[in-house]
């Protein structure tokens, strides 16, 4: 035999982890043990109802109507190249407002289904004016307009008032990345007009990686419809996908049932919980997080109006290694946090308090392991 095993491999041991970066988080314990059960047939018509289920329940969480309102089989990145590969066709004008990571890698996506697209920046940290995105709207006269709501490469969430207006009264379709939104921030697409919108499971919703929450309106399904060719992406045409999860039920793809139960179980805790007490507690933890962090003296990367709930970038102080100390966190303490990406790269904490991990008891701990640890890590 060419290729023998003789390697004894150990049963799987994953160490416990508290997860406070960018994401994954740690998933609610109810949710494990939703995933922990028998898979059932993808026909099976207790997966049928809880599909309709699922998708009930996204839209509540989005506070939208949308009929094609699904969890896309993949992460965040499969629902945000879903929302374009459906609506954008070659030669397309998309705009896309980039400051920060998430951006790009909505532009880049976007010129990959051979659109014509156009960049608005801004620098990481700060969030667009209605000013600024209507001139570029005059400007550049897109069929999309794509924004990220909340950038967890910043810590920024984008003021959405009067946004979805602007692209009615110019015309163009709103696409909105709300990752790091979905569940733990004030979101209501239908009040914001917004047309198209992603998200995935593993950050706000306490589940864990694997399925990408996905919607469009009736405006977007429009010109869906209006296309001259396929959407260039079997994998992701809503067309087909809402085919099984229409009235239909017919194959697509074999879907991530135990996925489905998982993102099904997450759902309904927070419904249980209240929406809006899950946006309150998001919001009393974090600020709860900022003040311990500036009473240690510690100086945070967004000015307080523009603040995340979900993710704080904290500026690391001159003379401390940044990368030693996360290290320090992870291989002491087990508590993951993240560096800056991009423009900040070596200058920001990123510390993210998503969903189920969004508690007291884990603001404290890290204020604690900062308050009495930082200093040994000044050079
Ligand atoms: C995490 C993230 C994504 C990508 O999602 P994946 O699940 O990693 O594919 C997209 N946008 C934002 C704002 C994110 O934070």
């Amino acid at each position: 035999m060419p290729n023998t095993f003789d390697r004894k491999v150990s049963p799987l041991l994953v160490p416990e982890r508290l997860l406070l970066g960018p994401g994954p988080s740690n998933s609610h314990p109810l949710v494990l043990k939703a995933l922990a059960n028998q898979p059932v047939g993808h026909l099976d018509p207790f997966y049928i109802d809880l599909m309709a289920e699922v998708q009930d329940l996204l839209r509540h969480i989005w506070q939208t109507n949308n009929r094609l309102t699904l969890p896309m089989s993949g992460t965040g990145s499969a629902a945000m190249e879903a929302t374009i590969a459906n609506v954008v066709e070659p030669g397309d004008t998309v705009l896309v407002g980039i400051k920060g990571y998430f951006g790009n890698r909505l532009a880049d996506m976007a010129s990959r289904y051979r659109a014509n697209v156009q960049t608005i920046e801004k620098p990481w940290g700060t969030v667009f004016s209605l000013e600024e995105l209507e001139e570029a709207l005059i400007k550049f006269r897109p069929a999309v307009l794509a924004l990220v709501h909340a950038e967890t490469s910043t810590g920024v969430c984008q003021p959405m008032d009067g946004v979805g207006e602007l692209c009615r009264k110019y015309n163009c379709l709103l696409l909105l990345d709300t990752v790091t939104s979905l569940g733990s921030v004030p979101l209501y697409l239908d009040e914001w007009k917004v047309d198209l919108a992603y998200s995935c499971s593993q950050k706000g919703l306490s589940c864990p990686p694997g399925l990408g929450p996905f919607t469009m309106n009736i405006r977007a399904e429009e010109k869906l419809n209006k296309r001259e060719g396929k959407v260039p992406n079997w994998y992701l045409d809503v067309s087909l996908l809402n085919k099984y999860w229409g009235s239909d039920r017919v194959y697509h793809h074999t879907a991530p049932v135990n996925m489905n139960f998982g993102i099904r179980e997450a759902l309904r805790l927070i419904v249980d919980e209240g929406l809006e007490n899950s946006w309150k507690r998001h919001h009393e933890n974090a600020v709860l997080l900022w003040n311990g962090l500036q009473e240690l003296g510690l100086e945070l990367h967004v000015s307080q109006e523009y603040r995340l709930p979900t993710l704080t970038t904290v500026k690391i102080p001159e003379g401390i290694d940044g990368k030693a100390f996360s290290l320090h966190l992870l291989n002491n303490h087990a508590i993951e946090i993240g560096g800056g990406l991009g423009e900040l790269a070596g200058k920001v904490w990123r510390i993210g308090l998503m969903g189920y991990n969004s508690q007291k008891i884990n603001v404290e701990k890290i204020l604690n392991i900062f308050d009495s640890e930082l200093v040994k890590f000044k050079s």
